[in-house]
């Protein structure tokens, strides 16, 4: 009886024409993910991707792997030749070790014949692999609709057996879907938005702007450790670090108090489709969430998207902030969010932004700017740097 680690994909098996591709390029991120663990195999077997590692160093592989976009389900399974003797014997020891769990009555077997020339189908194996766990444990009953765990025993070149199944995110493979840059603050939305874009395949790397000295260093240092933790799922990101304090100043100086806002969302946007497009980025990424504040009413989301050509991805645009936070939470970005920083949006924060805004009045009040200008002197000293 060997120990496996076997992982199910979900979207990535309809994908019929290149689904080689996306299989390669999900087998690329686990070995990236398991980078440092010692495992001796990947294969792929019937639509499912095994490895095969010495069992002390499972858990620490599951908990790699559950970052892996992509991936549905994690589960450690005994494997065993295709001989019903042996699926038995693995049965038994399955039961038992879940058994130690505590607390458990009832079960269900469910099989899965991949291997459609195995003789016996899959309706006779769980009634038959049923029969054998009733007889060697008095304490469990069978439960078919709501049963405390599942044995499950798949067949194919090899058979399967596992009672667990971790879940993962789901998704896809990151980097099957080009890059995005994603405008990250240091609240709670931008880094779970960067997230869910990065689950649907997107390359991550992020801008941040500041107006140092007006925000402390450690408001930079606190988008550093969000990044850090993202990197937990999407490897090192690149972080394009802007300082737009004339930008603001300029806008404090000749623009509408009420416009502030609305103006320096425009700059950020501005900046990041140039840096988008220097570096090739298909997407901007913002966190922004449909009426969550003045400047993200669909008016104001309007005015801020007629700054730039380059599409804006906003994952939260129809999430409550509730749903939002559970996310956060979730992918433990949340504690760093609510650190108490203040952010760049608060500098010269007008007392009653406005909530409608018109394209025609903002780009009435942009006349007073030099923009061109403006953004090639706080392009200037844009800093880089990687995080991981
Ligand atoms: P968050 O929780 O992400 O800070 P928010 O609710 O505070 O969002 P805003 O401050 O209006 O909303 O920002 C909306 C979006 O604009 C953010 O989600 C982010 O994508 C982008 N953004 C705002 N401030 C910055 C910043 N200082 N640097 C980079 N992007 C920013
Ligand atoms: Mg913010």
């Amino acid at each position: 009886m060997d120990r496996v680690i076997s992982v199910s994909f979900g979207e990535i098996a309809l994908k019929a024409g290149n689904r080689k591709y996306f299989e390669d390029k999900l087998i690329k991120q686990m070995r990236k993910a398991m980078s440092g663990i010692t495992y001796e195999k990947i294969y792929k077997e019937q639509g499912k991707i095994y490895i095969e590692a010495a069992e002390e160093n499972f858990p620490q592989i599951i908990n790699r792997l559950k970052k892996v976009f992509g991936l549905v389900y994690i589960s450690p399974c005994i494997r065993i030749e295709k001989d019903f003797e042996e699926i038995k014997k693995a049965s038994i020891e399955a039961a038992k070790e879940k058994m130690e769990s505590g607390n458990i009555t009832t079960f269900k077997v469910d099989t899965n014949r991949g291997d459609k020339n195995f003789p016996m189908k899959s309706p006779e194996m769980s009634r038959e692999i049923g029969g054998v766990i009733l007889n060697n444990f008095n304490d469990l009953t069978v439960d078919v609709h709501k049963p405390d765990f599942y044995l499950y025993i798949d067949i194919k070149q090899y058979a399967y057996i596992y009672t667990v199944k971790v879940k993962g995110y789901g998704g896809l493979p990151l980097g099957t879907n080009g890059k995005g840059l994603l405008l990250l603050s240091g609240g709670i939305d931008s880094p779970v938005a960067g997230f869910m874009m990065a689950r649907r395949g997107v390359e991550i790397n992020a801008v941040h702007y500041h107006s140092y000295p007006f925000t402390s260093e450690r408001a930079e240092e606190k988008v550093k450790d969000l990044a850090l933790i993202l990197s937990r799922y999407i490897g090192p990101i690149k972080i394009y670090s802007v300082n737009i304090i004339n930008i603001q100043k300029e806008i404090n100086k000749n623009c509408p108090a009420d416009e502030m806002t609305i103006l320096s969302r425009r700059f950020m946007m501005r900046i990041a489709e140039r840096i988008a497009v220097e570096n090739n980025y298909q997407a901007l990424i913002t966190g922004e969430s449909l009426g969550q504040v003045a400047s993200q009413t669909i008016h104001g989301l309007n005015v801020t998207n007629r700054s730039v050509n380059l599409p804006v991805f906003r994952p939260l645009i129809g999430f409550d902030k509730v749903d939002i936070i559970k996310i956060a939470k979730d992918i433990e970005t949340f504690e760093t969010s609510i650190l108490p920083y203040e952010d760049c949006c608060t500098v010269f924060l007008p007392k009653h932004p406005v909530t409608k805004p018109k394209v025609e009045d903002i780009e009435e009040s942009e006349k007073a700017l030099n923009i061109e200008e403006l953004m090639e002197d706080t392009m200037k000293n844009m800093k880089i740097y990687t995080i991981s």
